[in-house]
């Protein structure tokens, strides 16, 4: 094969890697028979090199005797042209002898003529997890998402369900993990009785439920939904055990959308949690909670998502003023994310970050905006080296192991001041192990970092927020400003909540002030910083170096 094909082959062999998200990659220059198959599968199977003549038999040679025939006859379906794709599982010998179970899908790409060119694809590694759930002999979450990649890739219609149980553990610890398991056999079988025949039902981690169906409206799923949850809380016997368990149920639907089936399935764990968290268990449906077409935000969301694996391109950070409230001078800001392509336009993160923040992809950019944040940060420094930059935080990156040495890590690379930082999180955090989130707060506020809560008083439990968790900067919503004027209720709620942080030692910041009659009021209470329209609306990176130099000259 000479210098060109090499080439034509590595760039198209990157360009699958760069959205292959973990999966490994093949791809042969169907004319040479040579192949690029990614490291990490040379390593993980012990095959020859990256570069392989005759691949496919070598890799034949792996695949379990009882599968190879499939495997053989689908790969020569694919080169006679009888099929187009390669779509099978199978399991493969890795290096050390044992079998792991492998999706695989391919296809053939061709020529502007139509001769087949490059046979190319990627290989899922199931690693050793089972396709079926020992507990309650369901589908597993493995097979729940390959259903969806199935689906997806025949463009066919289903309804996606996700149900839950409030609090399930209660029940391992008052009646014993072995009665735990019970209940849930008991209810993988109660299932197919309220959704029906048609239905393909799925154990997700831990007490969670998934059921695909291909004919099934949203509102014939709230039915059904109701009847078992009412016959959950009331009517559940379980060997001979009266018991109440408390459902949370969302689903989202795919109406024949070409996305990838984890930015399903972050939809579904989004109407999900709605349900859970801010529906007391009624039933979320995505395109509810979006209020806009299912399939154009779901696609939209798919592309958002994609671009987070290539180095997060389209995003970039804004950053809006924060002023004392008392000289109205510069204190610091904050950073806010925003995204821009050609066909949607600025996209704000109101729309993509409750969602994506499920993704197992979200921690990426939030890596990303951290880097980017202290890296402008440390341009605004330099002309005014008093300021605190803010950087938004969402519970699911402090969630995730390693955070800590993640941060450090860019504080180290960046050479940004930590003590000019500022985390904001969410009341959401509480859902996190209080140890947790206090020993880790420590060791931040050790290091100089600030720690802010934002939106604070819109969650449930901001009391016991602050009297557990010690935070430097306490942000009051928006929605309490904007009509404090007339509003006595948000009168009373700033009133508590800034003498609330003051009892804790932590600064007030009061957000969206959009005009001087709200400043002015504010006077009356106990605040410490302001930020809003009416000081500067998020404006770009160029845009604050301009006014920092004009503030300083
Ligand atoms: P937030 O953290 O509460 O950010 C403040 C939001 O209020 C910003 O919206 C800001 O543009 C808007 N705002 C500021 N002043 C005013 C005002 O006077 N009036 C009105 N009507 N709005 C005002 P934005 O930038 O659209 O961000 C929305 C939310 O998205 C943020 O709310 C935050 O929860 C999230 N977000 C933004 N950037 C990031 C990020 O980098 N990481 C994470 N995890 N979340 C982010
Ligand atoms: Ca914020
Ligand atoms: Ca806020």
């Amino acid at each position: 094969m000479d210098e060109t094909n090499y080439i034509r082959l590595d760039s198209i062999f990157d360009t699958v890697s760069i959205i292959a998200e973990g999966a490994y990659v093949f791809l042969c220059d169907m004319k040479t028979d040579v192949s690029r198959w990614s490291k990490s599968a040379v390593d993980f199977f012990d095959l020859p090199s990256e570069y392989m003549h005759n691949a496919g038999s070598i890799w034949a040679e792996h695949i379990h005797p009882e599968d190879r025939q499939a495997y053989e006859q689908n790969i020569a379906d694919v080169f006679n042209g009888k099929s187009s794709s390669h779509n099978i599982q199978y399991r493969a010998k890795s290096a050390d002898g044992r079998y792991t179970v492998c999706t695989c899908r391919g296809m053939v790409i061709r020529n502007d003529d139509g001769t087949p060119e490059f046979f190319g694809g990627i290989i899922r590694n199931h690693g050793l997890f089972s396709y079926i759930d020992p507990i309650t002999g369901l589908r597993s979450l493995y097979g729940y998402f390959d259903d969806i990649s199935g689906i997806i890739s025949q463009r066919k219609n289903a309804l996606f369900i996700m149900l839950g149980l409030t609090a399930f553990s209660y029940i391992n610890d008052v009646y014993g993990y072995n009665f735990g398991n019970r209940v849930l056999q008991v209810i993988s079988r109660t299932l197919s009785r309220f959704f029906g025949r048609d239905s393909t039902f799925y154990r997700m981690d831990g007490p969670h439920f998934g059921i695909i169906n291909p004919s099934m409206t949203a509102s014939e799923a709230v039915e059904k939904y109701e009847e078992l949850r009412n016959y959950l809380q009331k009517d559940l016997v379980v060997d001979g055990e009266k018991i109440t368990l408390v459902l949370n149920g969302g689903a989202v639907q795919a109406d024949n959308m070409v996305v990838a089936s984890e930015t399903l399935y972050s939809c579904l764990r989004y109407a999900y949690n709605e349900s859970k968290h801010n529906k007391c268990g009624d039933f979320a449906v995505f395109s509810d909670i979006v209020s806009a077409d299912n399939r154009k935000v779901i696609e939209r969301l798919n592309t958002i998502r994609g671009c987070i694996s290539q180095s997060c391109r389209g995003f970039y950070l804004c950053y809006q003023p924060i002023v004392d409230a008392k000289t109205e001078k510069l204190k610091g800001m904050e950073a806010l994310i925003r995204w821009k392509d050609e066909i949607y336009g600025i996209v704000p993160p109101d729309l993509f970050i409750p969602v994506l923040e499920q993704d197992a992809m979200f921690p990426e950019l939030g890596r990303w905006i951290l880097r980017q944040a202290m890296t402008d940060g440390k341009q605004f420094l330099k002309i005014n080296p008093d300021l605190v930059i803010n950087v938004n935080i969402s519970y699911t990156q402090i969630k995730k192991k390693g955070f800590l040495k993640e941060l450090f890590e860019l504080i180290e690379d960046t050479g940004f001041p930590p003590e000019h930082l500022c985390l904001e999180v969410t009341e959401r955090c509480r859902l996190l192990d209080t140890k947790m989130l206090k020993d880790m707060f420590a060791i931040l506020r050790q290091r100089g970092i600030k720690i802010a809560v934002d939106d604070f008083g819109t969650g449930f439990s901001s009391l016991g927020f602050l009297r557990n968790i010690p935070v430097d900067v306490v942000k009051i919503d928006r929605e309490f400003v904007k009509d404090i004027k007339k509003n006595t209720a948000d009168q009373h709620s700033v009133k508590f909540i800034s003498e609330l942080a003051g009892a804790f030692s932590a600064d007030v910041c009061a957000e969206g002030i959009e005009n001087t009659e709200v400043r002015d009021f504010l006077k009356n209470y106990n605040i410490g910083s302001l930020q809003g329209y009416y000081y500067s609306m998020p404006v770009t990176v160029n845009e604050i170096i301009e006014k920092l130099n004009a503030n300083q000259a």
